[in-house]
């Protein structure tokens, strides 16, 4: 049962646990948007691999491509060699893109997690600028890796690590929760726009030209900000017109996920480098790197790694990308996303421990707050004391939410792209139910 197994974890994982913790349970079977435990309790998935199951756990269109593969004589792992699925993954990859950019697109195969991708990215704009720094944002997370690590914006990992990349230049992203730079408002990221011109163009900012900006069109880990489309088409300005490549990492909005195929698409900008994980490969593991051709000055090679040329997963990858355009599931995740958004603002009204309900699509985050305590501008702190055991009810009534944001105190959502209406209206009063459990 669960006790045993989780027992047995704590044993041989030590302090690498880190999800299990907060949610202590043993799975053993999925389907859809929903796991069942080793107790045979089900509960409904809204972490779903941390937003890398599309179309949930085993959608048949995933189970017939992996059956195809194991009965059609398709190697499993090829590096970088040429392969039929390969072709195919890029061809269904790029026609979810802009052909204004698929035009000039490069792309590299990186290894199995977005954090990989993130280093390729690095690396490509590197060596294509000659520059050594970067410009990333607070609350940034772009993974773990040593590159990635020193990008992200909580100090929390990084602290017992002494010589991550030291040359991150860390910028305000605005519409965050109680910035203490009144970037917070709809028309705070005026602010953090001028800010970056400023850093850019004035020799006293003491920042030298970046080799790129990279950044999360909506902040995940972060606890989900949406960066506000006229922010990002400043941004976009700023460094064209500077020659600086911008990087944009939809590692978690990327295939639907905000209800438009890209993130970037909701403000009609275009990256120069698009790192992108989770979703495209259908559940196992697969990254890449899509950059603009004029990028491509690294030597052949210059990121190598043997689990390039994951076979099962561009197939997965393929089936899903599929699915995902001839469903629209990019307008069905909007829409659910709308319904939920509209279900948690009444229950925010409900109870005052909800500070603030936020997202894109499918892809939403509500702050919990502590009211006893308002700081000096009289706005309530995140509080991640209380997030906790709304997650720990959530859990008990069936509902797998996971946490994030600075203080760790939002409550995120990102259930399968395929969650159906009346799946939406079951997480929200079951989460109604959990706040109701905490709040009194
Ligand atoms: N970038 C973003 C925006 C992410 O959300 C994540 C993972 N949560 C990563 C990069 C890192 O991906 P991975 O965990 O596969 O290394």
């Amino acid at each position: 049962d669960n006790a045993y197994y989780l027992d047995r974890q704590a044993k041989f994982e030590s302090n690498a646990r880190s999800y299990p913790r907060r949610l202590p349970i043993a799975i053993r079977r999925a389907e859809g948007i929903y796991v069942e435990d080793t107790d045979g309790r089900r509960y409904i998935d809204c972490l779903a691999g941390a937003g890398a199951l599309a179309l949930g756990h085993r959608h048949p269109v995933a189970l017939a491509a992996v059956r195809d593969i194991l009965a059609d004589g398709t190697p499993w792992q090829t590096l970088d060699l040429t392969t039929p699925v390969k072709d195919r993954f890029v061809e269904e990859l790029f026609a979810t893109l802009p052909q204004e950019f698929t035009d000039h697109a490069r792309i590299q195969f990186c290894g199995p997690s977005g954090a990989d991708a993130v280093e390729a990215a690095l690396k490509l704009v590197k060596t294509a600028t000659g520059r050594r720094s970067i410009l990333a944002f607070h609350g940034a997370y772009h993974g773990m890796t040593h590159g990635a690590l020193g990008l992200t914006g909580e100090l929390g990992p990084k602290l017992a690590l002494s010589g991550l990349m030291a040359d991150v230049h860390f910028l305000p992203f605005p519409q965050a929760y109680r910035c203490p730079f009144g970037l917070g408002g709809s028309g705070g990221w005026q602010a953090s726009a001028t800010y970056i011109e400023y850093l850019l163009d004035d020799s006293n900012s003491g920042i030298a030209p970046p080799a790129a900006v990279i950044l999360e069109p909506v902040q995940g880990e972060g606890g989900v900000i949406p960066a506000p489309d006229p922010w990002l088409r400043e941004i976009r300005r700023l460094t064209r017109e500077r020659g600086i490549p911008l990087i944009l990492d939809e590692v978690q909005t990327g295939i639907g996920r905000t209800g438009r195929m890209y993130a970037f698409e909701h403000a009609d900008i275009l990256p120069d480098v698009l790192v992108l994980s989770k979703a495209i490969g259908g559940g196992l593991p697969l990254s890449a790197v899509v950059y603009h051709e004029v990028l491509d000055r690294w030597q052949p090679g210059a990121h190598a790694g043997t689990f390039r040329g994951n076979q099962l997963a561009m197939a997965t990858g393929v089936a899903t990308l599929r699915y995902v355009q001839e469903q629209r599931l990019d307008r069905h995740a909007a829409d659910m996303g709308q319904r939920l958004q509209g279900h948690l603002r009444h229950i925010q009204a409900d109870f005052p421990i909800l500070g603030d309900v936020r997202g894109r699509g499918l892809m939403i985050g509500v702050e919990v707050v502590d009211i006893t305590a308002p700081d000096r501008t009289g706005a309530p702190p995140p509080c991640r004391e209380l997030a906790r055991r709304i997650q720990t009810e959530c859990l008990r009534l069936g509902l797998i939410l996971e946490l994030g944001g600075r203080q760790g105190g939002v409550v995120r959502f990102l259930p399968p792209l395929i969650v159906t209406a009346v799946e939406v209206d079951q997480i929200a009063e079951i989460f109604r139910d959990a706040v109701q459990a905490t709040a009194h």
